[in-house]
């Protein structure tokens, strides 16, 4: 979030009170107001010394804003705050904390239709709280309502106001500090989300079971559950989007603009599509049609991609409408003259870090790709010189642009860094000074970039911890232009990757802020286990990056030619993770519930069990997992842990602990030639 403090507009606006004897348009900022007041007998509730109002005619944003703030406030304190519309404020005068676009705001000399459509005013005046901005028509929880300003105000002040963390999904990942008063300010300030798009891919959809082995995923009422309280915790986290960027805007085109244009041009207008080394044109193998890259040099494709465009556009006049030309997830293949020109000469490899080579394979075509987006651009500029044309930086497009091509804010990248085994993280320090690089080239290019990363898919349900590594990669990338964020995907593996998570969640809202700070917020609601849950979690990220280079190695030597690094974990957890390493982490963990308190109502021993949860599933998984990819265990066997798995996710699958139908679907695809599992795991789905 931006921060920009007006009280040097405060003063300068009392000084021309005072100069010219008239009020400014608004009163200026005062001290903090009093919400609960202390009662006094002690053990009595305090004082409700403020209600939560809202405007007369509130839109939903605006009533679940106030739902949020009452909730919290009332698990800080005990006392619920009345929340009333405006039309309905009792005469006796309390303190208020104004929502949304009330008369009050008004009054105030606070102009929310002013105000860019995700930022919040955040205002004391005259004992009153504003927290103001522009409120939409659409649901609080649909992460495309881009006018969620009145919400993020309230979660900004329960932060620092109250001290409020969100670090998992559900009731047990909700951190209130106690307090027996509580007075909010005073503030002045108005916010706008730094990044013009916050985004983590849920992963689960609520009504469709996933394409996986379902007697390992949730139940259907688990399912629900979980999708919900994952929303609330990412609405918490300010996912979502601002009105008017390129990102909500209809696109002729998508990520992958050109599904269907073999069967469709391909007979008429062959040349659109890669020249292939024996001569032909279209997709190097013909029995996949869908498999082929775009001859980007010729210009009949570029004017043909503007003439769809403007066949959009007529649809939808007075809209903006931008052009998505990415590449249908392969490489860019054509070696025409003219691609290979565009490419100019080969780059020098020297230094790549090993097992990057993807980004040069079968060429390194970025400079082509670069080019042809300027063309379009350029071409469709002339129709429209606000038209933004979009594009994924992948494959072997993905190696920075050469510093004599020069492009402009209209051409928007979403930046994914992909291979095959290396590269993920943790990373070694050559492959991560690497990718940076590449960053910056992009940028410095005069695109628009955001960051598209597929990183966090990794690790399957294991302990695989690397927030620090994360953080000064997403970190280096904020300080760098980064205009916004779409991770694909989240994984939900909450109890056994807790710090990654909640870090990958929270450094949206505070990019700047030092990674061991945050790291301290999720630790510090483990009350008097703090320390020792930290240590559990240091085991973890030392363990991850002592044996990185062996991740890749042995992912690299299983993929028989078709390993996906993170679908097909569960064929190479066993070897990962074995059993062994999980004893240290439990004697750390059995530290941390004695330090936790033997309470059952202890919200900080609660929270201790969840994290066994996560470490007693990620041992039962590497049980399972070698079962299955053994060869020479036999059927009863493998059957027999494997229905201990289900079993046990039967048990804690109400717990939130995990997205279940996330690791459904690793499991099917790693061991779906194990003999029995595919029919037996097939045959219940169709039951
Ligand atoms: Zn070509």
């Amino acid at each position: 979030m931006t921060i920009r403090s007006n009280h040097g507009v405060v003063r300068c606006l009392i000084l021309a009170v005072c100069i010219l004897g008239v009020w400014p348009a608004h009163a200026a900022a005062s001290a903090a107001i009093p919400v609960v007041t202390l009662a006094p007998k002690p053990q009595e509730l305090g004082h409700a010394a403020a209600l939560i109002v809202i405007p007369a005619d509130a839109q939903p944003i605006a009533e679940y804003a106030a739902s949020e703030l009452a909730r919290h406030i009332e698990l800080a304190t005990g006392v619920a705050l009345p929340v009333l519309k405006e039309s309905s404020i009792p005469e006796t005068a309390r303190h208020r904390i104004y929502l949304g676009g009330t008369q009050a705001a008004v009054r105030a000399g606070i102009d929310v239709k002013a105000l860019p459509s995700e930022a919040f005013v955040l205002r004391t005046v005259d004992g009153n709280l504003f927290i103001a901005a522009q409120d939409g028509p659409g649901q609080p929880l649909d992460m495309d309502n881009t006018f969620s300003g009145t919400l993020w105000g309230v979660y900004e002040v329960l932060e620092r106001g109250l001290g409020v963390r969100w670090l998992w999904p559900g009731d047990l990942g909700v951190y209130v500090p106690k307090t027996r008063t509580l007075a909010l300010g005073p503030y002045d300030e108005v916010i706008t989300p730094r990044f013009v798009h916050r985004i983590l891919r849920p992963s689960i959809n609520p009504k469709h079971p996933p394409n996986g082995d379902l007697r390992l995923a949730f139940i259907e009422e688990e399912r629900e559950r979980y999708a919900h309280e994952q929303t609330v915790f990412l609405r918490r986290h300010r996912m979502g989007n601002s009105a008017n960027t390129y990102f909500v805007e209809r696109t002729a085109g998508s990520g992958h603009s050109f599904e269907g244009w073999w069967e469709k041009y391909g007979q008429d207008h062959p040349d659109w599509f890669q020249l292939n080394p024996d001569g032909h044109r279209g997709p190097a193998d013909p029995s996949k049609p869908k498999k082929h890259s775009m001859c980007v040099s010729n210009p009949e494709l570029h004017e043909k991609l503007v003439e769809l465009w403007k066949e959009e556009r007529a649809k939808h006049p007075g809209g903006p409408l931008n052009i998505g030309i990415g590449e249908n997830d392969t490489s860019g293949a054509c070696c025409c003259p003219n691609c290979l020109a565009w490419d100019g000469p080969p780059p020098d490899l020297n230094g790549l870090p090993p097992g990057l080579e993807r980004s040069y394979t079968p060429t390194q075509a970025s400079n082509r790709y670069a080019r042809f987006l300027k063309a379009v651009q350029s071409l469709a500029a002339e129709t429209d010189p606000g038209v933004k044309v979009h594009f994924y930086a992948f494959e072997n497009y993905f190696w920075a642009p050469s510093q004599d091509i020069t492009l402009n804010k209209n051409i928007v990248i979403g930046f994914v860094p992909w291979f095959r085994w290396a590269g993920w993280f943790p990373r070694t320090n050559e492959e991560h000074e690497w990718i940076k690089q590449q960053w910056l080239g992009w940028q410095r290019s005069g695109a628009s970039v955001y960051y598209r990363p597929n990183w966090f898919l990794d690790g399957w349900s294991m302990p695989h911890i690397y927030p620090h590594q994360f953080a000064d990669a997403f970190q280096f990338y904020a300080k760098n232009g980064m205009i916004g964020t779409d991770f694909d995907s989240l994984m939900g593996q909450w109890a056994a990757q807790g710090p990654n998570l909640y870090l990958l969640a929270r450094i949206h809202v505070r990019p700047d802020a030092p990674v061991d700070a945050l790291l301290d917020e999720f630790y510090s609601a483990f009350g008097p286990a703090e320390d020792t849950v930290r240590e559990y979690f240091q085991y973890w990220e030392d363990y991850s990056i002592k044996n990185r280079e062996k991740a890749a190695d042995s992912i690299k030597t299983r993929r028989e030619g078709k390993f996906r690094r993170y679908a097909m974990y569960a064929l190479v957890a066993e070897e990962l993770y074995p059993q062994e390493v999980f004893e240290p982490a439990r004697e750390i963990l059995d530290r941390a519930a004695a330090a936790a308190g033997t309470s059952p109502d202890s919200e900080y021993a609660q929270r201790v069990a969840f994290l066994r949860e996560g470490l007693n599933h990620a041992r039962l998984c590497v049980e399972t997992a070698k079962a299955m990819n053994d060869p020479r265990a036999d059927a009863a066997a493998r059957s027999a842990v494997l229905h201990r798995l289900i079993d046990y996710r039967r048990n804690v699958g109400a717990q939130g602990i995990a997205n279940l139908d996330r690791l459904s679907v690793i499991e099917l695809e790693s061991w779906k030639d194990v003999p029995g599992f595919a029919e037996s795991a097939t045959a219940h789905e169709n039951k």
